[in-house]
Parts: structure tokens; sequence; C-alpha cells
């Protein structure tokens, strides 16, 4: 995807500092920190949103909650908690449209979500 934010991204077209990455998945700090803790958390494979999943995809998201675990946990989050979100479409607030979670620590989150 030639104009995709987070292709770029993960191709390193746009340097960014990854957290984390491997062959399937990268993170990256939030620019606009809404917690103490805010990373996405970016499948390489362009898709959408959850939307766009197929079966194959399956292991990706399940990578997803894995990796959003152990950063949290590395991070000293893990005990009091974190929320793993992921927005799918405008009325949702998604406004990058290539899949990607936010990992939220460090706050009270409130329950539910505004
Ligand atoms: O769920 P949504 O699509 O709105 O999330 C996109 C996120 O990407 C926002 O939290 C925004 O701050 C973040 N972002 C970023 N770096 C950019 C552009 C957007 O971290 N260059």
């Amino acid at each position: 995807m030639n104009d995709c934010l987070f292709c770029k991204m993960a191709s390193g077209a746009i340097p960014v500092k990854k957290v984390y990455e491997d062959d399937e998945l990268f993170a990256i700090e939030d620019i606009n920190p809404v917690a103490p803790l805010h990373m996405l958390i970016i499948p390489k494979k362009h898709l959408a949103n959850a939307l766009a999943l197929a079966p194959e995809d399956d292991r990706i998201i399940g990578a997803i909650h894995r990796v959003a675990a152990k950063l949290a946990r590395e991070r000293g989050m893990d005990e009091e908690g974190f929320r793993l979100v992921n927005n799918t479409n405008a009325g949702a607030g998604q406004s990058v449209f290539h899949i990607h979670f936010h990992l939220l620590a460090g706050r009270n989150l409130g329950w539910p979500p505004g």
C-alpha cells in the first residue's frame, strides 16, 4: 500500500523508533499518547481494519495479544492492568486505516470507554 503510513513505517520508508519488532509485527510509542503507556502494535501486513481479517490472520491477532502482554510486563504495567484496543472504522475512532492495537496503561482506565 503505497500511501499507507504504517506500511511505510513497517518497511522503513518512514523512520520510526520501534520498541518491538519481529517478522510480522512492530510496535511504536503513540505520537499523541492518551495514557502514560500508549503504544501501537501493528502487523506488517496491510489490513485496513478488523473487517479485512481472514482466517489466516488469526495467528497474527493472537501474537499481538502476546506482544502486548510482554510490553506491559517489561514496563511493570502488568499487575495494575492494561487495555488493548482496536478501533474499526471512523465511528469507533479509527483514523489510520491499517489495522493496529492501542496498548494503554498507567492510569485509571474508565469503563465503558467513550
Ligand atoms: O485508532 P486510530 O486509527 O485513531 O489510531 C491511530 C493512532 O496513530 C493515533 O493514536 C495517533 O496518535 C497515532 N499516530 C502515530 N504516529 C503517526 C500518526 C498517527 O502514533 N505518525
